[in-house]
């Protein structure tokens, strides 16, 4: 099938990439042209496991190419999968300029019969308003031809995309016409042969389910955390919560890791978006809120535990973070835990020595060069000289420590845990002073 995907970010350069390797002939498009000149070179401008490879076998086989041609990107697929980004609004509700600007470029160019997919995460009603977007360029035109509009959310996780893309639960499409039923068939067929996985659905509860997995998703991680801070002022260790509360099938062990609040680029704004929409529709999404509520305080609490461990004097203290990016395998820092540390911490007058496996080029173009902040190559050069380690992100090299090779190296020793990683009694046993999340001792 021939196929167009507008926007090359995690989600369209994945699906495209996956979409070629099962055969389909793709045409990837995006409007930053240093992206898609950089995509041309065959360097990914994002990290994602497995993806340079595939996108590298696609592009010689000549399967997947890469443009800033929005003509010719629209006169090639029968489907248009629109993929570009959806960030929050001033006021928290998704911003759908994106969207409407794919909507509105393929009415400009449109000649024949096209399937308009929305695999952006996109509030309740948006096919309708990509529709009229559409339809809106075409009486411009004069232009008298037909398309359908249909929702199918993206499930992917970042630093699993691609196992996610090709191995997914489900692949849920929201359409009421028989035709695109048909060629969405026919586009996941490779994707969808040991079970049926598609489930066809209205439009609008394609649109909704997937912004109420996230925030069911979310959910998890703040009550689990909502949880560790009850823990941890009554004495109790909220690891062994887990492990009894996930014993229970109705439970399960899945995402009820207490942390440090959750980040990326999904969950903070689409729980936001959700309860945007609830408010517009006249309902107060109580426990939506309070999600959001409970992980926006979360993301604070490394820095308050940092910062009760030296008294509140953290000026001129160096802190060692290990971890950048929101969560393992992926280079994306948006809205990460370890953005609200580090800037808490130089508000407070201290300096970051920092260290992420991949996330270090994006963290240096967020924050540019600053004396406060220093990139080293790895874990021993972070806590080297430092007053105290704080690990944001459980990265697999983390799990591992000598503590007392650690004690040596800082001042202070403080090892502050967002992940909890370790066993308290091993790194007590070493001198350290070491806080986690809910296990049971108050910072
Ligand atoms: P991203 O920011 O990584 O990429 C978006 C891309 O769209 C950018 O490269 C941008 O240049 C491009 N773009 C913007 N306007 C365009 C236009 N008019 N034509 C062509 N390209 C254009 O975003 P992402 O993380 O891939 O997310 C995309 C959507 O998928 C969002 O709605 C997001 O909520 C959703 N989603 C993301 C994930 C994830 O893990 N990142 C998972 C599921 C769903």
């Amino acid at each position: 099938m021939k196929i167009t995907v507008f926007g090359t970010g995690y989600v369209g350069l994945v699906t495209g990439t996956c979409l070629a390797d099962v055969g389909h002939d793709v045409v990837c498009m995006d409007v930053d042209a240093d992206k898609i000149s950089r995509l041309e070179q065959g360097e990914i401008p994002i990290f994602e496991p497995g993806l340079s490879t595939m996108v590298e076998r696609n592009v010689s086989s000549g399967r997947l190419r890469f443009t800033t041609d929005a003509e010719a990107a629209v006169a090639h697929g029968v489907l248009q999968f629109i993929a570009v980004g959806t960030p929050p609004d001033e006021d928290g509700s998704a911003d759908l300029k994106y969207v409407l600007a794919v909507a509105s470029t393929i009415g400009e160019y449109m000649q024949d019969y096209k399937v308009v997919i929305d695999k952006s995460t996109v509030p309740v009603g948006t096919a309708d308003r990509v529709t009229a977007a559409l339809q809106a360029k075409l009486d411009e035109r004069g232009a008298s031809l037909s398309f359908d509009v249909c929702s199918n959310p993206e499930f992917l996780k970042e630093g699993a995309a691609i196992e996610d893309f090709t191995r997914g639960a489900r692949i849920v499409v929201g359409t009421d016409s028989d035709k695109v039923v048909e060629l969405m068939r026919e586009c996941y067929g490779p994707y969808n042969r040991n079970h049926d996985k598609l489930m066809f659905m209205d439009v609008r509860a394609a649109e909704l389910t997937k912004y109420a997995a996230n925030a069911m998703l979310a959910t998890k991680i703040s009550f689990m955390n909502e949880i560790s801070n009850l823990a941890e002022r009554l004495g109790a260790d909220v690891e062994a919560v887990r492990r009894g509360i996930g014993s229970d099938p109705r439970i399960g062990y899945q995402f009820i890791y207490p942390g440090c609040g959750y980040g990326g680029s999904c969950f903070p704004k689409d729980v936001q978006a959700l309860a945007r929409t609830a408010s517009q529709v006249g309902y107060e999404a109580e426990l939506l809120n309070s999600v959001e509520a409970v992980n926006y305080r979360q993301k604070t609490t490394l820095f308050r535990k940092l910062s009760a461990a030296f008294n509140g004097e953290l000026k001129g203290k160096t802190i060692a973070v290990w971890g950048l990016a929101f969560k393992p395998n992926t280079d994306d820092m948006r809205e990460a835990p370890s953005r609200t540390l580090m800037e808490a911490i130089w508000e407070a007058g201290g300096r970051v020595q920092a260290y992420d496996p991949e996330a270090m080029k994006e963290c240096r173009r967020i924050y540019g060069d600053r004396d406060d902040l220093v990139l080293v190559a790895d874990q021993s050069q972070a806590v080297r000289g430092a007053d105290a380690l704080v690990i944001v992100t459980e990265w697999k090299e983390f799990r591992t420590l000598d503590f007392n090779w650690l004690k040596d190296q800082l001042s202070l020793p403080v090892l502050i845990d967002g992940r909890n990683l370790y066993e308290p009694d091993a790194v007590h046993e070493a001198g350290l002073m070491y806080y986690a999340i809910g296990r049971g001792e108050s910072l």
